[in-house]
């Protein structure tokens, strides 16, 4: 009985209320020092990483930053709490995981205030996340009950099975603020995995609130473990520590890479060949033909390309369009653009925009939006501001060239490319160039032109007639072709293979 979370509706009062009362209680908290959990031990640094929150740049809090040594103790304890929850029977571990859920229900108004305060996402975005994080803790418990019932063999006069047991210590570097960090951590957990986590810089708190419920809901101390550190101080240490065995990473491409890279060498004392899953970057392109409905194009286009500010790894960052509804469709997105100016008081407010996530993502944004401004003409935006919080204005672009740099580097912001095509042959062809693969739409009403975009468009989340944000657990398992990752696709059983080794046990029954 698996069924998604559904959002929270903040256009009612009530909930109004509960959520300005979640802001009071964030408020309480806010400047208190976040330390590490080793061990289910509390450890306090003298290092401290400052949480700002991107609208104000208000100091959220501190989180303690792990060093190498205690980066080592964290990988040590892991694996010695791998050697009982690795034979704690499923029933135990799934029941710790579906009370993790419960928690985070009843905690759901507190989180996501955290969420909105920590990462500058509106309510609604916020409570989104949550509900993806639900959807990933119940379809992982959900799986798991299925994998263990082993493989299906052909029956012999050998008695022979085939068991998924659990591989190791496993370590996610990197998280949205929550689901991802939450859906690797239920996913290592309910395989019967120990887990190092080290949260992004940017948002140590709300993983940090997490990693708390964990301990609330039954998860043994060691399993899950909380070092948040810069990559440069313990990024590489974790990564080729010879007890770690699997890496699940979710960030840019720069850092994948090197992650993986650095996986592949075998350290001293090390038994076995690590895994990596790296789910990485976008350059994520709508295509719009001359059959499409052209206003729901131009809905589609400016929600994937500017709700939370363009930072969703399947935001559009490419619109391709078919030259007779080109200037009509440009139009339409600059409409739709219109009803999504950034808000520069936004915040805990709600506002429909807010800021990006601190100063360099603000550099790197505005840096290409001047880029943009010599590769084509500004139809809309192009307009910023860093004095109070990093606000970038949703930014059209138009008469951009296929080899423009805009066309074709991840921004990572809410900056759209569009791009005039003669036919639909191009559009793809233009689609396919770059080295990502994550996401990409189609709208159009030609079946020829569907069919075709099916076999051809090379992505690994492929929509028609919708946006290519706003992946639901279950129902469109997520995960990116090429220089976008692994193809993981998370919420799925194949996601858990990932943390489990098979193993096959024969036993001769003749005499
Ligand atoms: P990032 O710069 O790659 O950082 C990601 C994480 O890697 C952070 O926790 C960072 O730590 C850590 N890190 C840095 N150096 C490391 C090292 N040597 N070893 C291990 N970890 C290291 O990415 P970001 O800017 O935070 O995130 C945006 C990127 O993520 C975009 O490219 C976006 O498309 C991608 N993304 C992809 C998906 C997907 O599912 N495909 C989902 C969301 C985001 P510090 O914070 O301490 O530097």
């Amino acid at each position: 009985g698996f069924k998604n979370a559904a959002e929270l509706d903040f256009t009612i009062d009530e909930n109004k209320v509960k959520m300005e009362e979640a802001f009071q209680l964030v408020e309480k908290e806010k400047g208190s020092v976040f330390p590490l959990i080793i061990n289910g031990e509390r450890v306090e640094t003298e290092k401290k990483i400052t949480s700002l929150s991107p609208a104000t740049k208000e100091v959220l809090g501190y989180a303690c930053s792990c060093s190498q040594e205690l980066a080592e103790k964290a990988i040590q304890g892991a694996n010695e709490a791998f050697k009982k929850w690795s034979v704690t029977p499923l029933e135990e571990r799934a029941r710790a995981l579906r009370k993790l859920a419960r928690l985070v229900e009843e905690n759901r108004y507190y989180i996501d205030a955290w969420n909105v305060e920590e990462s500058g996402k509106n309510w609604g975005e916020a409570d989104g996340e949550l509900c993806e994080l639900l959807d990933f803790i119940n379809s992982y418990v959900m799986h798991m009950n299925n994998l263990e019932k082993g493989l299906e063999l052909v029956p012999t006069d050998e008695y022979t099975k085939c068991i998924y047991i659990p591989i190791g210590v496993a370590v996610p570097p990197w998280n949205f603020p929550l689901s991802l960090i939450g859906g690797m951590v239920a996913a290592a957990v309910v395989t019967g995995n120990s887990i190092v986590c080290k949260p992004s810089s940017d948002s140590p708190i709300v993983a940090y609130k997490f990693v708390e419920l964990c301990e609330k809901a039954g998860i043994p101390a060691g399993v899950v473990n909380y070092i948040p550190g810069s990559g440069s101080d313990i990024g590489d240490f974790i990564v080729e520590h010879p007890l770690t065995r699997f890496i699940n990473f979710t960030g840019s491409k720069e850092i994948g890479c090197r992650i993986n890279e650095h996986a592949a060498k075998i350290s001293k004392g090390q038994k076995w060949i690590k895994r990596v899953v790296a789910e990485m970057g976008g350059k994520n392109a709508i295509i719009v033909d001359s059959s499409a409905n052209i206003k729901k194009a131009a809905q589609g286009i400016a929600s994937s390309a500017f709700t939370f500010q363009g930072q969703k790894c399947s935001a559009c960052s490419r619109a391709i369009v078919m030259s007779d509804v080109y200037d009509e469709l440009v139009d339409a997105v600059v409409e739709e653009a219109k009803k999504l100016k950034a808000d520069q008081g936004a915040g805990r407010d709600n506002a429909a925009i807010g800021p990006v996530i601190n100063q360099n993502a603000y550099n790197n944004i505005t840096s290409y939006i001047e880029v943009g401004r010599k590769e084509g003409t500004i139809v809309y935006g192009g307009t910023y501001s860093d004095e109070k919080g990093y606000f970038v204005d949703p930014t059209v672009i138009r008469d951009i060239k296929r080899d423009a740099r805009i066309a074709n580097e991840e921004i990572f912001g809410p900056v759209l490319a569009v791009i005039k095509v003669d036919s639909f042959d191009e559009a793809l062809d233009i689609a396919n160039q770059t080295e990502y693969g994550l996401t990409g739409s189609v709208y159009s009403e030609t079946r020829e032109n569907i069919m075709k975009a099916k076999v051809q468009f090379n992505v690994g989340n492929l929509y028609f007639n919708r946006k290519s944000t706003a992946a639901v657990v279950l129902q469109h398992p997520f995960g990116g072709f090429n220089m976008s990752g692994t193809d993981a696709k998370t919420g799925t059983s194949d996601y858990l293979t990932n943390f489990l080794n098979l193993k096959s046990i024969t036993e001769d029954l003749t005499d």
